[in-house]
């Protein structure tokens, strides 16, 4: 697979480079689960990433290739949040100018923990797209770098090592299901995990409304879709542009699945109540897939990456409080 923008050289070069800033995310085997689908099934924790995602991985890989003097002058970011929060954490960690261009559909939560990390917060427009364009502009005017979350081969990179992680930790792994959005974590650790054994069935899972890259991928090239609200706000919008991702994730995927709103939610509160992990909507859609019984091919040894834990509190409880409704009822 040398005709992609990436090789294992650059996986394994991320992770020397992330590894004073992002940290080594622990594996915990589900017996409920298991019980549930008849497999071993094994969680990746990326909400207990520091700053709350895998997010981190890819963007403190890219920061820290910049060279210095570029670096120096600062580093923008647009962002549903995670990416943001990511790219603000490693310019505090160096001392970098960063600014963080958010839509307003952006929840509270994410802002604030952006804010806090010292980032200067640009609220504009209510999509990616419109934020999106403002950012271009004062990356024009003042010469900032901007830091792309999924399509640029370092973040692609970053994100991979996630992969390396669960090789060492879960050799025998059959089948891993990976939330998709833009494809950054998707690709990198899918290539990774490929590249030691092209056998292992890759499973990315998006929600039903607005499902970007799931579309693309159907229409064999990537198409625009319309961004509807939804509990895994982490994984909406376009996908446009991803001439790396794009490929790549079509060459490594092997299923792709779709989840509803009320399969996050289950997702979401299962996640809470059987392992007593906070996880987000965009996190949680791989739970949402094995819950739901979507995943077509499933093997004997299954990896679900839990991709981010950042939700606002009010949103967690009230997922929670419904379905513990369900429950007694
Ligand atoms: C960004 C994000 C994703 C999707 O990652 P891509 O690289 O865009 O596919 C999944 N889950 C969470 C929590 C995220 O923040």
């Amino acid at each position: 697979m040398t005709d992609i923008c990436l090789t294992m050289r650059d996986i394994y070069s991320a992770r020397a480079r992330i590894a004073p800033i992002a940290r080594k995310t622990p594996l915990v085997s589900s017996p409920v689960l298991a019980e549930l689908t008849g497999r071993e099934i094994t969680l990746k924790l990326e909400n207990l990433q520091e700053t709350g995602s895998f997010k981190l991985r890819g963007a403190t890989n890219k920061v820290l290739s910049l060279d210095p003097e570029v670096r120096q002058r600062g580093v923008v970011a647009v962002s549903s949040g995670n990416h943001g929060r990511g790219v603000a954490y490693v310019a505090r960690r160096l001392g970098l100018r960063a600014v963080v261009f958010l839509a307003d559909t952006v929840p509270a939560n994410k802002q604030e923990a952006i804010q806090k990390l010292g980032a200067e917060v640009a609220v504009r427009g209510s999509t990616y797209e419109e934020a999106s364009k403002e950012a271009h502009r004062l990356v024009e005017k003042e010469g900032l770098e901007m830091i792309h979350p999924y399509n640029d081969p370092l973040v692609i990179a970053g994100q991979g090592t996630v992969g390396l992680e669960l090789l060492e930790e879960f050799p025998d792994l059959d089948t891993v299901v990976i939330p998709l959005s833009g494809g950054g974590l998707l690709g990198g650790t899918a290539f990774a995990l490929k590249s030691a054994d092209s056998g292992i069935h890759v499973v990315g899972v998006s929600m039903e409304k607005g499902a970007a890259m799931v579309e693309s991928l159907r229409a064999g090239r990537v198409v625009e879709i319309v961004e509807e609200p939804t509990l895994a706000h982490a994984l909406a919008g376009d996908i446009y542009p991803c001439n790396y991702t794009f490929p790549l994730v079509q060459k490594t995927i092997d299923e792709t699945v779709l989840v509803s709103e009320e399969e996050i939610a289950a997702a979401m509160a299962f996640a809470l109540e059987k392992h007593h992990l906070v996880v987000e909507g965009g996190g949680a859609v791989g739970i949402s897939a094995l819950i739901s019984g979507k995943v077509k091919h499933l093997g004997k040894h299954v990896a679900v990456v839990i991709s981010g834990g950042n939700v606002d509190m009010s949103v967690l409880l009230r997922v929670a409080r419904e379905h513990l409704d369900q429950h007694s009822s």
